[in-house]
């Protein structure tokens, strides 16, 4: 199979790793999979196989468990000032972003995304996350506590590393979603044993071979491709002190009963059926381009992704003019091409998946404004879509559809409790948005909004040193920020009667 040929595009330093034998990373050495076997991973853009990948199994999860518990209790890393820990992430950061271009290809390539996207949000946010997280490994600290018991007292607390981590990631953002749970375990002194999506093994690989390059010692981050086994695995180990999941609601609640065992923490980032709320006095001219944005990007593939649309009657014919237009202005093509904007789904089963819901949103009687099908018949692309009459029991408007499409709905109400009403008629609660000029309607909705992101005049907004995370089956626990520090460490108290 010639790659280059199928995209023209790729550069030799990206088709060498391709070429590469794809192993797991397991105490600072790259090992051939107990089993033998290999999976495939395809290009979404043409459904060809690009490389194929060791399927590691509870074998290999074992012997990467041991290696981070050596790590975590007798290695380096445990010793380590947090000044140096904090060096070795930052460094990161910059060994990351030296090698950006090729590592945005490559993301491109593995999971469809625009390269153009890849460049400007995945690789450096992912590089400015290593450089804020390791900022923190200094600033890591307990407190002194007052006590009111008789007697003289010395008392305090420490916040310590939770121990051996085991983190399970998603393909929709590969790379981000690995740095996004590496940084902030590795700031707090943890070792790691990470498990990439099946879909897209090959940027997290090329991460463990750039964390070797950059000093980390032996057994601090182990990696583990494969599918749900490698992964239920490392959720149930008995030496594993907590897992970190990103992904489905439904693989998130198997992680909880998996993680009861030895009762190891657990923090979840899940689904999401996220709200944007328009009201007639927004800005169109931000709204339109927000909120096509919101539900757009990344083919609709995050778990913020605006796919609830609420539009006041006043504005609802121009907005949705607007959309269309920006919808049907999106340029549709491989993620390689400097000039798509929408690229394949991920896989024949979200494809699958999505065009499925479309169906489903027809037969139920919704409208398609623009959109509404499978793009091409090679790859897996879906045209950006845009739904309208669509009511609150329809499977398009109450489930995830993880996919280019939005379910646009008009209201003509005032009261800004029965609007939060509607935004929060989901069993999700990851995030909202919410356009207008008024800052204190915003405001006063923000509060009322069961979410764990709030967005006032823009969608899909993350920060390094904002609290990301979800309210009710969106997820457990806060990333981004501090927060994320306080996932990956315990409190110890200690009292001292003088
Ligand atoms: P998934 O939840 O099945 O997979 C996510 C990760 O969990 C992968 O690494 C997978 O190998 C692993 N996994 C699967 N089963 C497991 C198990 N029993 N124990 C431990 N690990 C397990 O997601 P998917 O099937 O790839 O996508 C399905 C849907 O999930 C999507 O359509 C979307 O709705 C949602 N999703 C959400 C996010 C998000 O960021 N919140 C990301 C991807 C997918």
């Amino acid at each position: 199979m010639d790659l280059a040929s199928a995209h023209g595009r790729l550069s030799p330093v990206t088709s060498d790793f391709i070429a590469r034998p794809h192993r797991l990373l397991i105490d600072g050495k790259w090992v051939e999979p107990s089993s033998g076997k290999r999976f495939p991973v395809l290009d979404p853009a043409t459904g060809q196989q690009i490389a194929s990948v060791a399927e590691g199994n509870a074998t290999d999860i074992d012997l990467a468990v041991a290696a981070a518990r050596r790590a975590f209790e007798a290695g380096p890393w445990s010793r380590l000032k947090p000044t140096e820990r904090g060096k070795l992430v930052w460094k990161l950061g910059d060994v990351l972003e030296a090698h950006s271009e090729e590592l945005a290809e490559l993301e491109s390539l593995d999971n469809g995304k625009p390269i153009t996207d890849a460049r400007a949000v995945d690789l450096p946010f992912g590089c400015e996350l290593l450089r804020y997280m390791g900022g923190w490994s200094t600033k890591i600290c307990g407190q002194q506590i007052p006590i009111s018991a008789p007697g003289e007292w010395h008392a305090y607390s420490i916040r310590e590393p939770v121990g051996v981590v085991g983190q399970i990631i998603p393909w929709n953002f590969p790379l981000l979603m690995a740095v996004w749970k590496i940084a902030p375990a590795l700031a707090a002194g943890c070792t790691i044993v990470l498990k990439p999506a099946e879909q897209t093994p090959l940027s997290a690989l090329r991460l463990g071979e750039l964390i070797l390059e950059a000093g980390f010692p032996p057994g601090v981050v182990n990696i583990v491709t494969g599918d749900h086994v490698p992964g239920a695995a490392l959720a149930a180990h008995p030496d594993v002190d907590k897992v970190a999941f990103t992904g489905s609601t439904e693989v998130g609640k198997l992680i909880v009963q998996a993680a009861a065992g030895n009762l190891k923490k657990v923090s979840l980032e899940l689904g999401g059926k996220s709200p944007a709320i328009v009201f007639p006095d927004a800005d169109l001219s931000v709204a339109i381009p927000g909120a096509a944005n919101g539900i757009f990007f990344n083919m609709g593939q995050c778990c913020t992704a605006g796919s609830r649309l609420f539009v006041h009657e006043k504005v609802f014919d121009r907005m949705m003019t607007g959309l269309a237009d920006e919808a049907t202005k999106l340029k549709i093509g491989p993620g390689l091409d400097p000039e798509t904007r929408i690229g394949p789904l991920v896989s024949e089963e979200q494809l699958n998946r999505v065009t499925g819901f479309l169906a489903s949103g027809r037969e139920q009687g919704a409208e398609v404004v623009t959109g509404g099908k499978r793009h091409g018949n090679a790859g897996y692309f879906v045209e950006p879509t845009i739904l309208t009459r669509t009511t609150p029991e329809m499977k398009v408007v109450r489930e995830e559809i993880f996919g280019p499409v939005v379910c646009a709905i008009r209201y003509g109400d005032d009261d800004l409790d029965r609007i939060a009403k509607q935004g929060n008629a989901t069993e999700y609660g990851l995030a909202a948005s919410i356009w207008t000029r008024d800052i204190g309607v915003a405001h006063k909705l923000a509060r009322k909004l069961r979410a764990g992101s709030v967005w006032i005049n823009v969608h899909n907004f993350n920060d390094v040193a904002l609290p990301f995370g979800g309210y009710k089956q969106s997820g457990w626990g806060r990333e981004m920020g501090y927060e994320a520090i306080e996932l990956y460490t315990e409190t110890k108290a200690v009292a001292a009667l003088l």
